[in-house]
């Protein structure tokens, strides 16, 4: 075994009995915004991390699966990409996917903390590549629930890239059923609202469970989708929602249009992986089937 003793460590605690580390090569940035801990630190073996609240948001090496994942089936599933709004997504990489369709022509991105967005700018320049510089970008800094109530716009998608709700989290109260009503007044008909909804891992899928009973109660199609995230160690789950179209069923040749027509090259999401990520485990279908818990 190589020695590990000369290494600082961080240590995402999963839960009481789970703890991932991860050696880390360098500091960029470790203090405490007015919402939350931030930690930017580059790993030997992701690259650079962005940490809030001891969680890990994103990292250098994966992030693509990641933000790929969020955007593009709901993008592909939807045929008004026009308007779109983005809760949260401070590194700004939601953004950049979201931008490389030339049909999109605004994004707005509201998010609370405006020194993760300008340390994401400063130290995660690869995240945004260009997005916040965009003419179609608007960036909003500000609670995403105070943007909904107030805003009077329709969006055909919406895209959350939200920290996990928990308890003390900003984003908390973005995930009850009050909440999922101000988004849906701020969705067109026919539009999909997308959502980082937790673990799919199968020791720890109660949270996303409960997202999903909660969101079925607002709309007619609910789907469940994931991706293996090396970096989060896990594999990481997303809802799509809409009364009009079921995004796990969009045709093959509609997705093969839609990846046609993004700027730049994707990394992950083709219309081979939009099978795979629908595709769940028993297990996790099960779980989603069973009663229980609503926010
Ligand atoms: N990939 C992520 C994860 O694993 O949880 C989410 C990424 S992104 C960095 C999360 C962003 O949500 C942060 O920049 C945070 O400031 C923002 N946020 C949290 N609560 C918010 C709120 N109420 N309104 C707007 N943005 C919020």
């Amino acid at each position: 075994m190589p020695k590990t003793e000369h290494w600082q460590w961080y240590v995402e605690q999963f839960g009481p009995t789970e703890l991932h580390h991860h050696a880390i090569e360098e500091t960029f940035f470790a203090g405490r915004t007015a919402f939350q801990e931030v930690a930017v630190i580059r790993t030997a073996a992701f690259g650079k991390m962005l940490v809030l609240d001891g969680d890990t948001q994103s990292s250098q090496a994966d992030e693509k699966i990641y933000h790929e994942s969020l955007v593009h089936p709901a993008l592909a599933a939807i045929d008004d990409r026009r308007n779109v709004l983005i809760l949260g997504g401070g590194e700004g990489a939601t953004l950049r996917e979201v931008l490389r369709r030339p049909d999109v022509v605004r994004a707005t991105m509201v998010d609370i903390d405006g020194d993760v967005v300008e340390l994401s700018k400063r130290y995660l320049p690869e995240w945004s590549a260009g997005a916040f510089e965009d003419p179609r970008a608007r960036v909003v800094v500000g609670d995403a629930l105070q943007f909904l109530r107030d805003d009077r716009d329709s969006y055909g998608a919406i895209v959350s890239d939200l920290t996990e709700p928990l308890e003390d989290s900003p984003s908390n109260p973005l995930f009850c059923d009050a909440a999922f009503a101000d988004i849906k007044r701020r969705l067109v008909p026919a539009g999909v609202y997308v959502l980082q909804a937790s673990t799919a891992g199968f020791h720890n899928m109660a949270l996303h469970a409960k997202m999903s009973r909660t969101l079925r109660r607002h709309y007619r199609f609910v789907r469940s989708f994931y991706a293996h995230v090396p970096a989060f160690d896990n594999d990481w789950a997303f809802l799509a929602c809409s009364d009009a179209v079921d995004v796990a069923a969009v045709p093959r040749e509609r997705i093969e249009d839609y990846v046609a027509g993004l700027r730049g090259e994707s990394y992950f999401y083709d219309a081979e992986t939009h099978v795979r990520l629908f595709s769940l485990p028993l297990y996790l279908r099960r779980e989603l089937q069973k009663d229980g818990d609503v926010f």
